[in-house]
């Protein structure tokens, strides 16, 4: 079944609202099973809507409306459908009631187009609103299944779970569900796990196998349809293993893993302190850990040592290192991490000092990063990092490279 939700309201248009009724239903449809293959949004104009119209019924079987419902001069979702379906409008004795108890119980006026919100298309399903007066409708046509919904979330979102999704279930005999896998990736581009993947990417219908990059990371989606949770998952395990064998030392995590709360799993985990000097990041490595809860009993502290003066201060970095080397280079990032792990006391110590731009400094280019990391008794390890963001696109991956050779 392919389905197509019209959000109806030129307030939609305007940019003065945002189509969140598309968002949850295509999020509940999914779950069930339910393919949507359009979002078309129009205005409360009746000829563009029968535009709309004429085309999703000839691209969907399943046609949801969001909005229109309510008693203004403005809202002509009903009509326009009656009009195009050849299909009368008639007072639904329920609903009515209902309008009317509603104007008793809040004590006021009930005054004639209020009656209008009554009306519903001869022959459908009227799906109760519990939170407002417009009731919904359900309305199978010529082989095209027709679900009309108001347009105010906290009246659609409940009507849709209780009343739309069992008469869709009811109706299409669809019971399939769809289970997601993510696979988070750090530390490769899109276009080189792409690459690395193809033949998977090219073979999978089901799970299917979708990358996706965000700024500072890259997933792939892995989304099976099956009759059941246990079913699909029975797909996606074998795919995940491929993946995995092939580009498995750029995972980090699965579904709602972050760097840091990984990070942070294996610190509180194997009971292992950190504190950390930051130069470029001046503290937002700090931060990214600390923004997980219960990581309290690793987080030591850590120090921002921004200028030359405050890094021989702080942290008795001689004087003669950052002459000879400089401040961006591997030999500073290893006496930030060695010699902060030694005030705080802590079992890592990280230190991070690069160019984040926008000029070059001390000679190195813009993007130019060294992380050092100081680990127990061992010798410091250091990472070069030449980035090409922003300079506060450099800073935040500075931070975020640091979690994850952290953990790896
Ligand atoms: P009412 O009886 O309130 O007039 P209605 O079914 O006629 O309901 P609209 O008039 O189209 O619905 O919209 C009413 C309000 O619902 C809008 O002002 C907006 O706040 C919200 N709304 C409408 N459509 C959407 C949408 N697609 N996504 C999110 N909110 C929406
Ligand atoms: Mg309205």
């Amino acid at each position: 079944m392919k389905a197509e939700i019209i959000a109806v309201g030129s307030e939609l248009l305007l940019g003065q609202i945002t189509n969140t009724n598309a968002a949850f239903i295509s999020a509940r449809l999914a779950e069930v099973g339910i393919d949507v293959y359009y979002h078309t949004v129009v205005g409360d104009n009746p000829n563009r809507l029968e535009d709309a119209i004429t085309i999703a019924q000839k691209r969907a079987d399943l046609i949801i409306f969001s909005g229109g419902l309510g008693p203004t001069k403005d809202d002509l979702t009903k009509e326009t459908i009656a009009k195009m379906l050849g299909t009368e409008l008639e007072s639904d004795h329920a609903a009515l009631l209902a309008i009317e108890a509603y104007f008793k119980r809040t004590g006021r006026t009930m005054t004639e187009n209020n009656k209008k919100q009554a009306l519903v298309l001869a022959g459908s399903t009227v799906l109760t609103n519990n939170f407002g007066m417009a009731p919904g409708m359900a309305l199978e046509k010529n082989g095209k299944c027709y679900i009309l919904l108001p347009g105010p979330p906290h009246e659609m979102e409940p009507m849709f779970e209780t009343e739309a999704i069992p008469y869709l279930l009811g109706t299409s005999g669809k019971r399939e569900v769809i289970v997601s896998r993510v696979l988070k990736f750090y530390g490769i581009g899109e276009a080189e796990l792409e690459y690395r993947v193809q033949s998977i990417l090219e073979k999978q219908t089901n799970p299917t196998v979708a990358p996706l990059a965000s700024p500072d990371s890259v997933i792939l989606r892995l989304t099976a349809k099956a009759d059941t949770n246990e079913a699909a998952q029975k797909l996606i395990a074998p795919v995940e293993l491929e993946i995995r064998s092939l580009v498995g030392q750029f995972i980090y995590g699965t579904d709602d893993d972050t760097l840091s709360s990984k990070a942070a799993e294996l610190l509180v985990g194997n009971k292992l302190t950190i504190s950390a000097a930051e130069s470029l990041t001046a503290g937002l490595f700090m931060a990214e850990l600390a923004d997980v809860p219960g990581i309290s009993s690793s987080l030591k502290g850590g120090v921002v040592v921004y200028d030359e003066d405050a890094k021989m201060r702080q942290l008795d970095i001689p004087g003669t290192l950052l002459d000879e080397y400089g401040v961006v280079s591997s030999e500073c990032a290893t006496a930030l991490a060695r010699n902060v792990k030694r005030k705080f006391g802590s079992d890592i110590g990280v230190g991070l000092t690069g160019a984040a731009g926008p000029d070059p400094h001390d000679g190195k280019p813009v993007g130019t990063v060294w992380i050092g990391i100081a680990f127990q008794d061992e010798e410091v390890k250091t990472f070069k990092l030449d980035l090409s963001g922003s300079r506060n696109a450099n800073r935040k991956r500075a931070a975020r490279f640091a979690l994850y050779y952290l953990i790896k």
